[in-house]
């Protein structure tokens, strides 16, 4: 299958999986996942009319999208892999979307940047809502107090609450506790689903999902 059926054989289960959950068309966003892709690899995803795309790593990320974002000024970037104090500048300048706030150093830092820079790219908090120790991420229990710090102390905006359920298990229950923290913090936005499981995620109310083998084929 060429990228243009793959993408929209995955546009039409997004709007498949909305009519299902009774949202409106258009309710979800796809966040086209191009990491460890090549810029002429994207093009043709550019090309097709998708405009909103993931990486997962600032320094690759710098490689290729100044160039595709100046070929396409709509392009939306999202930042969904994690971030180091050290590349904080970088991602501020380059990314509109960082989904992957996961500790006070990092949004302290994010909030000097931002004023430094003049550019204010929207914020998700990632949760780690399987307690892994080896995944970034708030736990559940500290991420109402996390947001009310980053909105009151840091005066940061908070849109949005992140995912990455563990591998292994049903994403269910994990999509349904993130839904949950949204509500419970004011929090709009519900970045959950990839690949494997965007349609469930859809169906527990994921405003954005993260494909990207599903269009770009195996990495
Ligand atoms: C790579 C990645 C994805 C996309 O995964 P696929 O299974 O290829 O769709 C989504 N979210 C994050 C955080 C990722 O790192």
């Amino acid at each position: 299958m060429e990228l243009q059926e793959r993408l929209n054989d995955v546009r039409s289960r997004i709007a498949a999986g909305e009519r299902q959950a009774a949202r409106p068309a258009g309710s979800v966003q796809l966040v086209a996942v191009s990491k460890t892709f090549e810029a002429e690899a994207i093009r043709p995803a550019i090309d097709a009319g998708q405009r909103v795309f993931g990486e997962n790593r600032v320094q690759e990320s710098q490689g290729k999208w100044p160039m595709l974002k100046a070929e396409q000024p709509n392009i939306v970037l999202h930042l969904i892999g994690p971030l180091q104090s050290n590349k904080a500048a970088d991602a501020v300048a380059l990314f509109d979307v960082i989904e992957t706030v996961d500790r006070e150093k990092i949004a302290r830092t994010l909030a000097e940047e931002m004023r430094r820079q003049g550019r204010r790219p929207l914020l998700y908090v990632q949760v780690n809502t399987g307690l892994e120790p080896q995944k970034a991420g708030i736990t559940p229990d500290d991420t109402p107090a996390f947001v009310t710090l980053c909105r009151e102390e840091l005066g940061l905006s908070v849109e949005g609450l992140m995912c990455i359920p563990p591998a292994e298990e049903n994403p269910g229950p994990h999509f349904a506790l993130l839904a949950k923290l949204a509500l419970t913090c004011g929090v709009e936005k519900l970045s959950m689903g990839m690949s494997g499981d965007y349609e469930t995620a859809i169906a527990f109310g994921a405003t954005s999902v993260r494909v990207g083998s599903a269009i770009f084929g195996a990495r």
